[in-house]
């Protein structure tokens, strides 16, 4: 890269005083952009790299403002949604609603921008022992953002985390073995082709590059989102505590139990939700689940 070259990086969202994303109060900063499609994803807005237009129906008073002052013609007059074929996503129309129910999703910011509004909340981090999270999407799907973003941090005395699905090109995950403090690692299913039909990646790669940064000696803590029908089974689950403990260094585990709160956001989206009507695993179901874990020989954390 270019010296004096400003990096910029794609965003969503950023969450203060998140207990949920490493240790402490933390921010945690969700970078767009994915390379899976996992089928319960919570976050649907999070997968597509590029800026989203959307519609919240529960907001829209039909003033019909929007429609004809899009200059592309992106907005039906009928429904008020975005043609994203024809949305450039200007922000016209989110600025000409009346009633806030237009929204553009992703915004590009520098690791300055993004340092000075993630430290604000500097005091809390201290007190806490919490700091800065880059989760999305996939936030190795932006790597010269997230390298300089973790270089950033240091240079501010912030501890980060990294919440990352795995799948990216072996280099690229090991070289940041030592750019962060942390890391936040899924596993989804043990099995490929489960794995492949769930999230359209198998999961040989994941699993490799979760062996070789421990073997690296890197901080890992695994996650596990417990889904009910794909991954809670008792099969499953034992096969995931025998990858772990034979990981260098035996990581701990957490389990993320599924939440059913996603189906707006794909209305919003104007996408099908896979698991629309799905409901989340009842409390004991996750506690068997997670006594299983720890019978095996895993340290289960309660996080999420
Ligand atoms: S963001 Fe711009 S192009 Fe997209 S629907 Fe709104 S006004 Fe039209
Ligand atoms: S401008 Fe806003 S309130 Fe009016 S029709 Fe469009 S989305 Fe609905
Ligand atoms: S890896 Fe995470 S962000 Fe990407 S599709 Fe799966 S659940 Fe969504």
């Amino acid at each position: 890269m270019a010296a004096g070259t400003v990096v910029r990086g794609r965003v969503f969202d950023l969450q203060r005083y998140s207990i949920r994303d490493g240790p402490g109060i933390r921010t945690t900063v969700f970078l767009k952009g994915c390379p899976l499609r996992c089928d319960w994803c919570q976050n649907p807005e999070s997968q597509k790299p590029e800026p989203e237009s959307v519609l919240f129906p529960g907001r829209c008073i039909d003033c019909g403002a929007c429609t004809p002052a899009c200059p592309r013609g992106a907005i039906s007059p009928e429904t008020r949604r975005p043609d994203p074929a024809k949305c450039a996503c200007c922000g016209t129309c989110v600025e000409t609603c009346p009633s806030a129910a237009r929204h553009i999703i992703g915004r590009d910011i520098t690791v300055d921008e993004l340092l000075d509004e993630a430290g604000r909340d500097r005091p809390f981090y201290e007190e806490s022992g919490g700091g800065i999270t880059f989760s999305g999407g996939e936030p190795l799907a932006q790597p010269a953002f997230l390298g300089a973003a973790l270089d950033g941090c240091r240079e501010r005395g912030f501890h980060t985390a990294v919440d990352t699905c795995g799948y990216a090109p072996r280099e690229q995950v090991e070289g940041f073995a030592r750019r962060t403090d942390l890391f936040l690692y899924d596993i989804k299913s043990m099995d490929p082709e489960r794995h492949r039909s769930a999230t359209g990646v198998p999961n040989g790669l994941i699993l490799e590059n979760l062996k070789a940064l421990c073997g690296l000696g890197a901080a890992v803590w695994v996650r596990l989102p417990l889904i009910p029908g794909f991954n809670d089974d008792e099969e499953n689950l034992r096969a995931t505590a025998a990858f772990v403990r034979s990981l260098t260094g035996r990581p701990p585990i957490s389990l993320l139990p599924y939440h059913a709160t996603a189906a707006d956001k794909y209305r919003r989206l104007g996408r099908p939700c896979a698991r629309e009507g799905a409901v989340a695993p009842p409390p004991d179901r996750v506690r068997r689940a997670a006594g299983l874990l720890e019978s095996l020989g895993l340290v289960v954390l309660s996080e999420g």
